[in-house]
């Protein structure tokens, strides 16, 4: 069998037509010796904000900074308690860490890996929580409306993990719209990449906004703030400005394949994430939830040897991770029961139909 379907697909999403405009693009900025605070700069934080349904976007160096300096940009300090997700990238509970935070693990919904709105109410009672970052985590988008209406009454700043999520909605229109801070990373493996690392901020908030812009460059204004370099490049700025005319047909593409995914498996006997989502996730990632682990080991081995790509994100939860041994407040059981199920299959916006049979195919002989 000579087919093969990549997880990831940059040969098809980089073809020659976008190299030939993203290389004239480069050409035209070494011309000018234009490296920071360039026009494409500009020009996408404003089409960005108004496609995700916010007033500000304000570019930074990587999605990491992006949730540091929403921290700092709500006045928290070392010290305070943080409520994060129980599933998640690693990076969101490092930012919480890196700012000399303490997280407080709220658990997670089986089968979406979203924070529960219900374990959130009991460790805001349980702790002192400064903030609370839920994470739009695959793609899928957050209850936020929920988590909003817990932490709104005693005024505990809320900061979307939106790494994933671009592409995605929630009650109040595409993520990023919900008037919290919002989080995005534009790694290459993000829904939108750069060619590097990049990340943004959206607020509807002026003097938020002002604060982020501060601190992103070395405290450079007059508000009185210490400051540090997370400046995006003029070169990752012109990427991202390009990729955003081909973005809403990635995406497009991205729920016609979980469709056919959902299709495809709905009889086999592993869960899916709940189909209401079809409509609204960014659908960065693919995740099925298998019975145990051992058949997980199995269905990765399996995949590899018919040459499809799979990721068991996340294999462990937040609070398994070896640097966050020492904090043990908040609730995990769901998360930890997750991690030790969820595989990720194949997703990207050149995955074909057939492909997908053949992933199912494949996963149906190992169970
Ligand atoms: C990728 C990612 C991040 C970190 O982004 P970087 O740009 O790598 O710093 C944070 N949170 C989540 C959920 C992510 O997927």
């Amino acid at each position: 069998m000579s087919r093969t379907v990549p997880f990831y697909d940059f040969h098809k999403l980089h073809s020659p037509g976008f190299q030939e405009k993203i290389n004239a693009r480069f050409a035209e900025i070494v011309s000018k010796n234009g490296f920071v605070e360039g026009e494409y700069n500009f020009s996408f934080e404003e089409k960005f904000a108004e496609k995700q349904g916010a007033k500000h976007c304000l570019l930074v160096a990587n999605g990491t900074d992006a949730l540091e300096i929403s921290l700092l940009a709500y006045g928290l300090k070392p010290g305070d308690k943080v409520a994060v997700a129980g599933i998640t990238f690693y990076a969101s509970g490092e930012a919480v860490l890196n700012m000399g935070m303490i997280p407080v693990y709220v658990d997670v919904v089986p089968n979406s890996g979203l924070m529960c709105p219900k374990s959130l109410e009991r460790v805001l009672e349980n702790h002192d929580i400064k903030a609370v970052m839920p994470v739009h985590i695959y793609g899928l988008p957050a209850d936020m409306k929920a988590i909003n209406e817990l932490c709104a009454p005693k005024k505990i700043p809320v900061i979307e993990d939106a790494a994933q999520g671009q592409g995605g909605y929630i009650h109040s229109g595409p993520i990023g719209s919900g008037g919290n801070l919002v989080t995005f990373s534009f790694y290459p493996t993000k829904n939108l990449g750069a060619f590097g690392d990049a990340g943004a901020i959206l607020t509807d908030d002026d003097d938020l906004a002002l604060i982020i812009k501060t601190i992103r460059n070395h405290g450079r204004s007059d508000l009185e703030l210490m400051g540090r370099n997370s400046r995006c490049d003029h070169l990752q700025a012109a990427v991202l400005d390009l990729k955003l005319e081909t973005i809403d047909e990635e995406n497009k593409q991205r729920k016609q394949i979980a469709t056919w995914y959902h299709e495809a498996l709905k009889d086999l006997p592993i869960n899916l994430v709940d189909s209401k989502y079809l409509e609204t996730s960014s659908w960065h990632l693919y995740p099925v939830f298998l019975s145990d682990s051992g058949i997980r080991e199995k269905a990765q081995a399996a995949f590899k040897e018919a040459g499809i790509g799979c990721t068991p994100f996340y294999e462990r939860s937040l609070n398994q991770e070896k640097v966050f041994n020492k904090f043990t407040d908040g609730e995990w059981a769901e998360a930890e029961k997750m991690a030790g199920t969820v595989l990720c299959l194949p997703m990207n916006p050149f995955i074909t139909q057939e492909d997908v049979s053949y992933v199912a195919e494949n996963l149906k002989k190992v169970l």
